[in-house]
């Protein structure tokens, strides 16, 4: 699966794929920046979750996203992660809320 579009909407925070099956999913910022998975908010989502809690992102503001190579986009997070790598791959099966 390889998006044909993607736009950002920072008011509603909504980035919008538009697939290669024409199928378009509107993923919340907050799903995504809690989605992440870098090494440090695997960190943080694993200590918490030796705690019985659940992992909340430092910010959920979108300041920039990246592409990265041809396989998939960075999302930098404003005052938050900026690690985050998203491919196509996970964000084609990931079920948005
Ligand atoms: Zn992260």
């Amino acid at each position: 699966m390889r998006p044909t579009n993607i736009t950002a909407n920072k008011t509603c925070a909504i980035l919008s794929i538009t697939w290669n099956d024409s199928r378009v999913v509107d993923y919340p910022f907050y799903q995504l920046a809690a989605a992440c998975r870098c090494a440090t908010c695997n960190d943080e989502r694993a200590r918490l979750a030796a705690e019985g809690k659940a992992f909340v992102p430092k910010s959920a503001v979108l300041e920039a996203i990246e592409p990265i190579g041809s396989y998939g986009i960075s999302i930098l997070w404003k005052d938050g992660c900026r690690y985050g790598i998203y491919t196509w791959d996970s964000l084609a099966v990931m079920e948005v809320k």
